[in-house]
């Protein structure tokens, strides 16, 4: 089975670089007023796609249980260290093509700055969709090609694609924006329910940034962000989508080894060995090293 092209930020200083220093303290923060806007306030167990350094980790504070899921080793490492050893935060190194958990594991799954690096967006929404259970919430944030710059430039002859027909834009190898109403029909055709939209970081210009102080930044998005109900021009957008009520009902484990397939067969459950978990049907097994669970490839041997 072949899988489209993973962006791996293995090693890199995502971090420090565009967080901590990358003058990027509106963004955040008007992404934390989306996140409690949207997400419920409590639940039981809540999946952090792209989790990467554990950034947006402490706002799922409502919930019992968080699975960071990152594709990179070394972004977990650093959750770890931010977010400390607790029974709370269980980490997973997983490709967002192939989901290691049983279906309808989880009552919440967070996508946060993620489907801007899918090839193939509704394959990974998908496997989101497969882990969800009945009634169960997805918050999606995705980088929107239909931004008020992109119009611009595209009505000035600067920029030859179009920013309001549905195929996605690559900008960048592997960075890509999409049309709200092309994540709008993926997401309806998997059967979920868009319950909200939000319009985020209005003001995300370079020159604004610098003579406007950041909390009357935020403080003025915050005010706008509601517009996403009607239209969604702003270089981010989140989704509030629901799963049907008639999917898969929770089986109640709090059993952690209960929650994990195999990635490459679907079985489950897995059996649990000494520093890694084995795949009674296929015999593949998946490393388990220093709290967190490797299931990007499977060992050699
Ligand atoms: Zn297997």
């Amino acid at each position: 089975m072949t899988n489209p092209p993973v962006c791996d930020y293995e090693g890199s200083d995502y971090q420090t670089s565009f967080w901590d220093k990358g003058g990027r303290e509106y963004e955040d923060r008007t992404e934390a007023i989306a996140i409690k806007r949207l997400l419920p306030k409590s639940g039981r167990i809540l999946l952090e796609l792209g989790a990467g350094a554990g950034r947006n980790t402490p706002r799922y504070v409502g919930f019992e249980r968080v699975v960071l899921l990152d594709y990179s080793r070394t972004q977990l490492e650093q959750a770890q260290q931010r977010l400390g050893n607790s029974d709370k935060y269980i980490y997973v190194a997983a490709d967002a093509y192939r989901l290691p958990f049983v279906d309808g594991l989880f009552d919440a799954a967070t996508m946060i700055r993620v489907l801007h690096h899918m090839a193939d967006a509704p394959k990974a929404l998908g496997q989101v969709k497969n882990v969800l259970e009945a009634n169960g919430i997805f918050i999606l944030e995705f980088a929107n090609k239909q931004n008020l710059k992109s119009i611009l430039r595209y009505l000035l002859g600067k920029q030859k694609w179009s920013p309001f027909t549905l195929e996605p834009v690559e900008f960048v190898e592997l960075n890509f924006d999409f049309h709200p109403n092309a994540v709008r029909n993926w997401l309806e055709e998997l059967s979920f329910t868009i319950e909200k939209a939000l319009a985020v970081s209005h003001f995300r210009v370079g020159f604004l940034k610098r003579i406007i102080p950041t909390s009357i930044l935020v403080f003025l998005d915050s005010l706008f962000q509601w517009t996403g109900a009607f239209w969604q021009f702003t270089p981010s957008v989140f989704m509030k989508a629901r799963v049907a009520q008639n999917g898969i009902l929770h089986h109640g484990q709090d059993n952690i080894l209960s929650y994990f397939k195999c990635p490459d067969c679907a079985h489950s459950p897995l059996a649990e060995k000494h520093d890694y978990l084995e795949c009674t049907n296929c015999k593949k097994k998946w490393e388990v090293k220093e709290g967190i669970y490797d299931f990007r490839e499977a060992l050699k041997g």
